[in-house]
């Protein structure tokens, strides 16, 4: 709890109105990256409660589409379009393909995280799968040049999940930002370029 108090980033995140401290991860990403320009369509999975999504619809400034999917409720973001349910399911997925209606993604973001049992065994392959979802959405939905931005926990499986993006995009990194907790496993795969097959 005090280091949450005392955490720059929670204090930095009050202060500019933002959802969580979460949004400094995407912030450093786009900052080195340039992800998010007007005019995309954005789908932002395990979207709740909101700080990505809120920095993507402030970077569109109107010109182009958010989309915000989670298992749980969210408070409504203007220009931000909520869905609420499991990424896994396919209901969730249909009603997310209808909302696209056809229509390319230009980036998919994925902060998707279980909750966290504690027992590596159960943990780690729940948070690839997760990925691994998002991968394949990715793989579907984006256009030509399009990006990728997914949390991974290291362990189990990433390395393998690494090597299938990189089948996909021409450049994918490995980054943990400064926001990231240095006790956590979490990093985030920043895939740029999708080479449509
Ligand atoms: N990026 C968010 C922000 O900026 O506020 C924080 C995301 S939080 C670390 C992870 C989220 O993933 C949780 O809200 C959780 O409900 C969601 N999540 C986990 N599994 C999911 C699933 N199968 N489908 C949709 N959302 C999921």
């Amino acid at each position: 709890m005090d280091e949450h108090v005392d955490d720059e980033f929670v204090r930095k995140a009050r202060s500019g109105g933002w959802r969580s401290r979460a949004v400094f991860k995407l912030a450093e990403l786009d900052e080195k990256y340039r992800l998010v320009r007007p005019g995309m369509t954005v789908v932002d999975l395990g979207a709740a409660p909101g700080a990505w999504s809120q920095y993507v619809a402030r970077k569109l400034d109107g010109r182009g589409r958010v989309i915000a999917v989670d298992l749980l409720p969210m408070t409504g973001i203007p220009g931000v379009e909520v869905m609420q349910g499991d990424f896994g399911d396919d209901e969730l997925l249909t009603g997310l393909e209808a909302l696209l209606d056809g229509n390319q993604v230009d980036l998919v973001l994925s902060d998707m995280a279980p909750n966290i049992s504690g027992v590596a065994a159960v943990d780690q392959p729940r948070a690839i799968h997760l990925a691994e979802l998002a991968l394949d959405f990715a793989g579907q939905h984006l256009g030509p040049g399009g990006n990728l931005v997914a949390k991974v926990f290291q362990g189990e499986g990433f390395d393998d999940l690494v090597s299938e993006a990189r089948k996909r995009f021409a450049t994918v990194r490995v980054r943990k930002p400064r926001a990231s907790r240095d006790r956590s496993r979490e990093v985030y795969v920043v895939a740029q370029n999708y080479r449509v097959m």
